[in-house]
Order: structure tokens, then sequence, then C-alpha cells
């Protein structure tokens, strides 16, 4: 053998334990990838029957589902608690009476958006505004609604398109839902996009009025997991909760588009990151809004099937209901 062959030989040799060493580092981290997608068998169980609080389920005043079929739809997927959104509605109350999660003000922010356009929303001398404020009042001291929402403040490019719209969050009117909110330990459900505005806005409401809670709709559609954690990092009364960020809306809507956190592959580490980290503030939804009611238990389906296995049962628990539990003050 010549000198250049066995150079040739050691060149061979040295590359081959280069190889599989590359093979080795290459299955190692395939193993952990998958890992870290991985569910295991108890946890795919407990996210079929673990009691779920839907905090963004829309109980519409004008032609939504009748009462009896929010109780039937919530006993047949096993969600406990449902509600956080509006309209507000006395029938939906009276039937599901403590599973019902009351919110109030959204179709007063859309009656005077539809009469006034988006600058009738920063009017608090309007007097649908007025009426609200005085009747929320009661509401909240009697105890018959627990918060606001779900108020679109800039909803530019997400949502249907005949409320979209942009103002400031911290506005006359929705500061005025905060002082109550406030005074009953209540909470303010927000739908906006995230920008620097609304990053100042949001972290001054919920300084100046740290006993109501924030809850961001959708943690904020259309951003990434750092744009909440940002904002989970300095409030924590501030909280979000995922409905629509699965596949379950874009196959409705016939969108050809990724989902932004969980889907058939199953949940995005960055979002299983932001749950970790910030385990008491996210929760789970549904927005089964704009007729697809009868896609409800669907949505509830992804959840169960898409995000759930793919935490721990302690934070598994923590997402499905017992968040919700603490910060909508409900009965296990
Ligand atoms: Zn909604």
């Amino acid at each position: 053998m010549s000198f250049k062959n066995v150079m040739h030989l050691q060149y061979w040799f040295y590359s081959m334990k280069n190889l599989i060493f590359l093979m080795a580092s290459l299955t190692i981290s395939l193993v952990s990838t998958n890992l870290y997608a991985q569910h295991s068998a108890e946890s795919i169980e407990l996210a079929k029957t673990i009691p779920i609080a839907d905090v963004h389920m829309h109980t519409y005043y004008r032609g939504g589902p009748s009462s009896s079929a929010f109780l039937e739809q919530m006993d047949k997927n096993n969600v406990r608690w449902g509600g956080a959104v509006g309209d507000y509605r006395a029938d939906v109350a009276d039937k599901l009476k403590e599973r019902y999660i009351p919110a109030i003000g959204q179709m007063e922010f859309m009656e005077v958006f539809f009469s006034r356009g988006a600058s009738g929303l920063l009017d608090d001398e309007n007097w649908t505004f007025k009426r609200l404020f005085k009747n929320s009042e009661e509401q909240f001291a009697n105890g018959s609604v627990k918060g606001f929402g779900e108020l679109h403040t800039d909803n530019h490019s997400s949502g249907p398109l005949n409320i979209r719209r942009t103002i400031r969050t911290d506005s006359p009117v929705v500061r005025k839902m905060y002082a109550i909110a406030n005074k009953y330990n209540g909470f303010v459900q927000i739908h906006s996009q995230q920008d620097e505005n609304f990053t100042t806005d949001i972290l001054k409401l919920a300084a100046d009025f740290p006993n109501s809670i924030t809850v961001l709709s959708h943690c904020l559609p259309a951003s990434q997991p750092r744009d909440i954690a940002n904002l989970f990092s300095q409030r924590k009364n501030i909280v979000c909760e995922m409905s629509a960020t699965g596949s379950a809306h874009n196959k409705i809507l016939g969108i050809n588009r990724p989902a932004r956190a969980f889907d058939d592959n199953g949940l995005r580490p960055a979002w299983r990151n932001l749950i970790e980290t910030y385990p008491d503030q996210i929760m789970v939804g549904t927005d089964a809004c704009c007729g697809w009611f009868n896609s409800y238990s669907d949505m509830v389906a992804e959840i169960r099937n898409n995000l759930l296995p793919y935490l721990s049962a302690e934070l598994m628990e923590k997402i499905a209901y017992k968040n919700a539990v603490r910060i909508f003050k409900l009965k296990e």
C-alpha cells in the first residue's frame, strides 16, 4: 500500500468517524424533536376527558343558538364552563347557572360602531355607552356579570370583514370599562392586533387598573409567542386565550394557511415554550362565532386532540380549566 493510499485510508476513516458522529447527533436531535412533540398514552386519554372552560364562547343575542343548544353542546363536549365574550344573555345565564361566564358590552360596542363608525367608539358621552356604564355597575354589584368583552379595538386584518377597524385600546370608553371592572375585580376581554401602540396602551391600562384582568382574545391575532411573552413578563394581570389558533377556523374559511399554534402535527414548540414559561396566564376557547356553532364539537375536538395532549398533566389542567376557575372565580 503506497503512502498515498494510507493517507486516503486515514482520510476515509476520518470521514467515516465524522459521518458516524453526524449521524449519531442527527439521530439524537431527531429523537429529541420527536420527544418535544411526543405525547404519552396517558396524556392523550386525559385530554379526551378533562373538563374544559371555554372562555371564548359567543352567546349572540340576535340569531344566536338557544340556551338549550349551548347546554347540549357543552354537556356533549364536556365543556364545564363557557362564555367570557358577548353578548350577555339572561336566558343563557338562567340555563347554565354557575357554568356561565357572563360578559357585557360587546353588543353596545357593535351597536355604536354600526351607527357612528369607529370614531363613535371613542365617545364616552354616547348614550348607548352611558346606559352600559350604568347597567354594568349594577350587574357587577349584584354578581350577574363578571367582565366586559369581546371588545374589538384593532382588528384591521383579523376577524369578520364588516367589523374591521382600528382605534386606540387606551381610549375613553374602554378606560371607563376598565375602571368598573377594576372596582369589582372583573375582566376585560380584548381582541386586538399587536403593535407598539397596543403594547403601550395595554401595559398602561393593566397598570392603572391592577384589580382588573385583561384577557387577550386569540392570544393576539397574527402575533408571535414572543409578543405575548413580552406582555406576560411585565403584567401578571394580562392573560390570553387560544381560540382560533388551531386549524379548525382556517378549514371552515377555506383558507390555506398554517395554523398559528397547533394542528394535526401537534403543538408548535414556541407555543409550548410560552405555556411552560407562563403556565398561569393561558386558557382555551372555541370562538364558534359568525354562524359556526354547528362546528362547536370540531373546535373542542381540536383542542383535545392537537393541543392538550402535548402538555404535562399539571399544565393541561391549568390551560384546560384551572386558570379559568381562578381568573373568573368559577365553582369547580
Ligand atoms: Zn370572538
